[in-house]
């Protein structure tokens, strides 16, 4: 089994002593981020809980271990959507309600994975709630979230939540540079929410200078200059990520209004800073945000358009 990633060593720790302690919860709710490499936590802890021989790891030779070896573990279930994107039906939880109920079949613990747990429909998540209420003994439930407002809050409710929480830019930036022998500005890993796989990935696929083209476009077209429909066209490739880089550096500029300045701010953010009142900056975040929420909610919208209405509300007259 591959070491695991620095971030997740904490609450792994914190894992194992509830395991030890034969405390850990019957329904647990795992909170990620993407890009946080969360699938490893997971893992580590699913082979501890099917050994046989050790309450907080894996031995790696028992016959629970060469089980999950094997990924023939039977009293290990995961339990994710048939296809990437769709959901987790009803059916799915129902053969997982009725697998609790049996003993186990090598006479230890029970465990369904359920990830993402968001991807449940409203029927399936129902379904889930009577067994999580009443939890056959020897039986756990872990469910994984990257979105957690995207849950019932009756099922939030009935879970012991356990947050994955990202590591500072600066020690992303620094994890980054041994990984890749060169250094990684602390700006790459803020703008990707500081989540290490998410930030790796975008080194890699040389996304910064992508990022640094989008940025100085935006600056000139906040001093009047440039051109609104390219720059509309060349976010609209890939709307969501694009916009969040950008809600970065807004965000940024107007910390530097008040005086403050990181290391690892987006390298623009003090010249948009001088370009635009704290207002401005202020009104457009907020509708970025906005955008940005009504783009994942409602796919098949034109992103051009909207980005570009929101591209005008730059130089908008301030009404009162
Ligand atoms: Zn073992």
């Amino acid at each position: 089994m591959s070491e695991l990633y620095p971030w997740l060593k904490p609450l792994w720790r914190e894992w194992q002593s509830s395991l030890e302690a034969e405390r850990f919860a019957n329904a647990s709710l795992l909170i990620a981020e993407p890009g946080m490499g969360s699938e490893q936590l997971v893992e580590h802890f699913s082979r501890a809980v099917m050994c046989q021989n050790y309450p907080a790891e894996a031995c790696g030779f028992c016959h629970g271990c060469q089980l999950m070896n094997s990924a023939s573990h039977p009293d290990f279930h995961l339990v994710k959507p048939e296809k990437e994107g769709k959901a987790i039906t009803v059916d799915q939880i129902r053969q997982c309600n009725r697998l609790a109920q049996e003993s186990s079949q090598l006479s230890g613990l029970r465990l369904f994975v359920i990830e993402p747990a968001e991807a449940m429909n409203e029927s399936a998540a129902n379904a889930l709630l009577k067994t999580l209420e009443e939890p056959a003994a020897n039986c756990l439930f872990l469910l994984v979230s990257h979105r957690a407002n995207g849950l019932l809050p009756t099922i939030t409710s009935r879970c012991q939540q356990w947050h994955l929480t990202a590591p500072e830019s600066e020690s992303v930036a620094s994890w980054l540079s041994e990984q890749l022998a060169g250094a990684v500005p602390a700006y790459a890993a803020h703008i990707n929410a500081n989540a290490p796989l998410s930030t790796l990935a975008f080194i890699e696929q040389d996304q910064m200078s992508g990022y640094l083209k989008l940025e100085a476009q935006l600056l000139e077209w906040c001093q009047q200059r440039g051109d609104a429909l390219k720059l509309a066209k060349e976010l609209s490739v890939e709307p969501i990520t694009h916009l969040q880089w950008l809600w970065y550096l807004l965000t940024d500029a107007q910390k530097v209004h008040y005086g403050i300045v990181m290391p690892f701010f987006t390298p623009g953010a003090q010249s948009l800073c001088h370009l635009l009142d704290y207002q401005r900056l202020y009104s457009q975040s907020q509708a970025l945000l906005a955008l940005l929420e009504q783009l994942r909610l409602h796919t098949g919208l034109n992103a051009e358009l909207l980005i570009l209405d929101w591209l005008f509300k730059f130089h908008e007259e301030t009404c009162s």
